[in-house]
């Protein structure tokens, strides 16, 4: 699932790409992905002829600020990811126009398009169909369920050690699920989670409650590290994730221990990295040094 990178990664592509141009028209062959308004032909009504003024993250969502009072709001969920680019219709299908990533068949299932008033497009290519796009008035976003449970923005300047720990007090769970929770911090998914606690040197089931300071303050400086690690290379593409352009991230060839089992630790430590089930998720650590 795209994660804070994957979804920062694709919020920048856009503001550099879509920022000005105006949505004149929308198509979809997957009605579910809407999830308001319902009826497709009353969110097309209603989304046709604005103008897209801003292009933002909060979570793992994609916010897209429309003149008019509008926004919309798009989750990839599992294997969604917007692109931008040309698409023609043939054959039953938006086949992209040109050469490049967009050819690539993880780009090659489009449910939900938008024209842009510049012949250009943006498109929802999710071959799982889980992803949803929700367009509502501005003053209501903050309402929607979807925004108004969020934990802070772990990159957030205002979010200090101070403020990590006040957010973590009197919770209690093992500390791989406590990062999962998009209600106590926002954003941390399978792979980043993985990562942060192997940097922090804890074992994925120790207990929020058994932590001391100084590991509470490594996981705090281990997640910004691995966040901005892994923006900076737009991304991991390890299931279907891809950037605007089609074009998959880096951090994949990077990553320590996520989705590494039976290989080699990082460290000198001579351990081999392992995955767990807790809960219905998967963790990977090394035994050896992650205590
Ligand atoms: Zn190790």
């Amino acid at each position: 699932m795209p994660e804070l990178p994957e979804v920062e990664t694709i919020v920048r592509d856009l503001k550099k790409k879509i920022i000005g141009r105006k949505i004149i028209d929308a198509w979809v062959d997957t009605p579910k992905l809407i999830k308001n308004p319902k009826n497709f032909s009353d969110f097309k009504e209603k989304i046709k002829n604005r103008k897209i003024l801003d292009a933002w993250r909060r979570g793992k969502n994609i916010i897209l600020s429309l003149s008019g009072g509008k926004t919309l709001l798009i989750h990839q969920k599992m294997t969604g990811h917007l692109l931008v680019g040309q698409w023609k219709w043939q054959k039953n299908n938006w086949q992209p126009i040109g050469d490049g990533y967009l050819k690539e068949k993880v780009n090659n299932y489009i449910h939900l398009l938008f024209f842009l008033d510049d012949n250009r497009m943006f498109a929802l290519s999710d071959v799982r169909k889980f992803a949803k796009a929700i367009l509502i008035d501005s003053e209501n976003l903050n309402q929607l369920s979807d925004i108004k449970n969020l934990g802070p923005e772990p990159l957030d300047k205002k979010f200090t050690f101070a403020k990590f720990k006040e957010r973590l007090k009197n919770k209690k769970g093992k500390i791989k699920q406590i990062l999962l929770n998009q209600e106590i911090i926002a954003g941390l998914g399978n792979i980043y989670a993985d990562e942060t606690l192997f940097l922090a040197r804890l074992h994925p089931t120790r207990r929020l409650e058994s932590l001391n300071n100084a590991e509470l303050a490594r996981i705090y400086k281990s997640s910004r590290l691995v966040l901005k690690k892994a923006i900076r290379l737009r991304g991991t593409s390890i299931s279907d994730y891809r950037d605007t352009a089609g074009k998959p991230g880096g951090y994949d060839k990077v990553r320590l221990v996520y989705r590494r089992e039976g290989e080699k630790c990082p460290r000198p430590c001579q351990g081999l990295v392992q995955r767990i089930k807790i809960g219905n998720r998967s963790a990977h650590f090394c035994p050896k040094c992650q205590k």
